[in-house]
């Protein structure tokens, strides 16, 4: 055995180990490598989430040029541009339109993107410069009296407070309040005169209501007179002033907090609750410090917010509804809006649901820049946007991760778990190999005498037995020769043990080099051998013996010392044991020493008793 087994267990199970941890790191690594690449993908899908979901802007350029295409060149606005130059119901009230129009490309500072001057003529072609009575039948001592001057909605139109309105509010944004076509204070008589003892105002432009005050037409007439005051930096007279103010208190709803559409009526349009709100910001001025004083000194804003928020907000759509109840309680970006104005323009917009209210009014948006399908829905979504700073670009949308690309290929680590068991198996077989020549060489060693090499008694007692088998069955003839060394206490005397050690040895060799084939040289025991002869009967082995005799005594063994043996032979008898047999040889060589050593004495058959032979 030249390399110790452990060795080379050692090295194939470290060999397997290897590879199954080359294996398992390297499906680690890939389920690793998978895992990165769907966390990837999951952050990716978040983040296109939200910013879809906060991806909400508007395009101020839209809406301008939506608002171009919609103004006829006789410079007033159409709601419907393919019926520009088809005038129809739809497309009538166009001094309403073009005030929208006007209003909304105000908020985007892009009045100067349309004809500002032909919407000018438009509005003063409406302008009617002598108005002699609003009403003949109305009495004189307490209405005043003309000459007036107004505008009206189309040509043929009578003239109202809501026309006048819209015409000075178009006039103002577009700077033309000093044109010397109109006289401010006539228009501003004309809308006096439909005041009513109680503060409010009516309006013929609205016939269903007759002459009652509104807080409809009140609201009208003051954004109208503010814009006339403003011009003129003229405040409103106190006495006129707080009863415009007490007719709009009166008009609080105090059970909800709401405005009802004049004193005494229950709240049920939101749109009255601004009413009420402009009504007073217009009466102290209408700017940011006598305006919103003057809203805080006649309403309970923050009550009026809260019943708002109660009563018409639509949370799970992000707006406002018009009406309280239903069935028109529904989303309006116009409710949305004036809310959205009267809350900024009171300070109170970390009230509002910004986020909410931004994406209601973008998702609103029917064709590119148009809201809600017209242009006053459009103004509306557009005020939203200003006065809550919407975005007005998109956001940049989040990158997608790289395709995935797995590090190696997915059967790699199966292939290293098969080279680990391909390894093992091999192993496994060259390990039994091994173990079957450790064996081999064990058998041999078992029954081999260490000292000469021949094989030992109990090696030669199985080969006996089986000769005996043998020469049984074919009748052939088998014999024994048992040999000792004579006076071998002398050699070991002389050369010491290990003299004698090698003087055995070379004995065995000369036996071993004198043998046949079959013949099988065996160490009986200290300085004794046997030989046992196969096919071989008692002459042949009695020659054998002679012959092996001779030789010994020839030779001359280490350290030039000279040696003899004695020898006796016996043939083996049918139905004898083993021991038998050894035994008669046995005793033949015990008569070759008594009768003088250094001879051959065959078995003691008595016809063979003296069949000794010497030298
Ligand atoms: P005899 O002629 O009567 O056989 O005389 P002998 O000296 O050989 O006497 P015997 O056979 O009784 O003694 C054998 C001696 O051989 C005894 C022992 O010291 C020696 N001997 C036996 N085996 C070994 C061995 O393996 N090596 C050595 N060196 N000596 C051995
Ligand atoms: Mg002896
Ligand atoms: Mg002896």
């Amino acid at each position: 055995m030249t390399k110790p087994l452990t060795h080379t267990n050692t090295f194939i199970f470290l060999l397997a180990l290897v590879f199954v941890g080359v294996a398992c790191y390297l499906q680690w690594e890939l389920i690793a490598s998978h895992r990165r690449a769907d966390q990837a993908q999951t952050a990716y899908r978040t983040a296109l989430r939200d910013y879809r979901h906060r991806n909400i802007y508007y395009d101020p350029e839209a809406t301008i040029a939506w608002l171009r295409e919609r103004q006829h060149p006789a410079g007033y606005f159409v709601p419907n541009p393919d019926l520009m130059f088809e005038p129809s119901q739809r497309n009538a009230n166009t001094l309403r339109a073009t005030r929208y129009a006007v209003a909304t490309l105000r908020e985007l500072n892009a009045l100067d993107r349309i004809n500002g001057r032909a919407v000018v003529e438009f509005v003063l072609s409406n302008h009617v410069p002598d108005v002699t009575t609003v009403d003949p039948s109305l009495d004189p001592r307490v209405y005043r009296h003309g000459p007036y001057a107004a505008f009206r909605t189309l040509e043929g139109e009578t003239v109202g407070v809501r026309p006048t309105m819209d015409a000075l509010i178009i006039l103002d944004s577009l700077g033309a309040l000093d044109d010397p076509r109109i006289d401010l204070e006539r228009i501003e008589r004309f809308i006096l005169a439909h005041q009513n003892p109680d503060g409010g105002f009516w309006d013929e432009h609205y016939p269903e209501q007759g002459r009652a005050s509104s807080m409809k037409c009140t609201s009208f007439a003051l954004r109208g007179l503010g814009v006339i005051h403003r011009h003129t930096g003229k405040p409103f007279p106190q006495s006129f002033a707080r009863r415009v103010a007490g007719f709009v208190e009166r008009s609080r709803d105090t059970a909800s907090g709401g405005y009802g559409a004049a004193p005494a009526l229950p709240a049920r349009d939101l749109y009255n609750v601004f009413r009420a709100f402009v009504t007073l910001w217009w009466l102290g001025g209408g700017d940011q410090v006598t305006g919103k004083a003057w809203v805080n000194g006649h309403m309970d804003v923050d009550r009026a917010l809260d019943y708002a928020r109660r009563e018409h907000y639509l949370a799970d759509q992000g707006a406002y509804s018009r009406f309280r109840s239903r069935p028109q309680r529904r989303p309006s970006l116009k409710a949305s809006h004036l809310l959205v104005w009267m809350a900024t323009a009171m300070g109170r917009r970390d009230w509002l649901d910004t986020e909410a209210l931004i994406r209601f009014a973008a998702s609103q948006e029917s064709r590119p820049g148009e809201y809600g399908g017209d242009i006053y829905s459009t103004y509306s979504a557009t005020g939203i946007f200003r006065k809550l700073d919407a975005r007005t670009a998109p956001l940049p949308e989040p990158t997608p991760p790289p395709h995935y690309q797995p590090p190696f290929p997915a059967y790699f680590p199966p292939l290293f778990f098969v080279l680990a068991l391909v390894t093992l198996t091999l192993g496994f077989f060259a390990r039994r190999q091994e173990l079957e020549a450790i064996n081999r060489a064990l058998a041999r060693q078992a029954a081999t005498d260490g000292l000469t090499g021949a094989v030992n008694r109990l090696r030669f007692e199985q080969v006996l037995a089986s000769e005996i088998q043998r020469a049984r069955r074919h009748g052939t003839p088998l014999s024994v020769i048992l040999l000792d060394a004579d006076h071998f206490k002398t050699v070991n005397d002389t050369h010491g043990h290990l003299g004698g050690d090698r003087v055995l040895k070379r004995l065995a060799e000369i036996i071993e080099a004198e043998l046949r084939e079959p013949d099988l040289l065996a160490r009986w025991g200290g300085e004794e051998f046997v030989i046992l002869a196969p096919g071989t009967d008692l002459q042949g082995a009695c020659q054998l013996a002679e012959k092996l005799r001779r030789r010994i005594e020839r030779a001359t063994f280490n350290g030039g010392c000279s040696l003899t043996c004695s020898f006796g032979v016996a043939a083996y008898r049918s139905e004898e044991s083993p021991e038998g047999f050894v035994e008669r040889a046995d005793q033949a060589l015990y008569r070759a020493k008594r009768a003088g050593r250094n001879r051959v004495c065959l078995e003691g058959r008595s016809s063979q008793t003296a069949a000794c032979t010497s030298g």
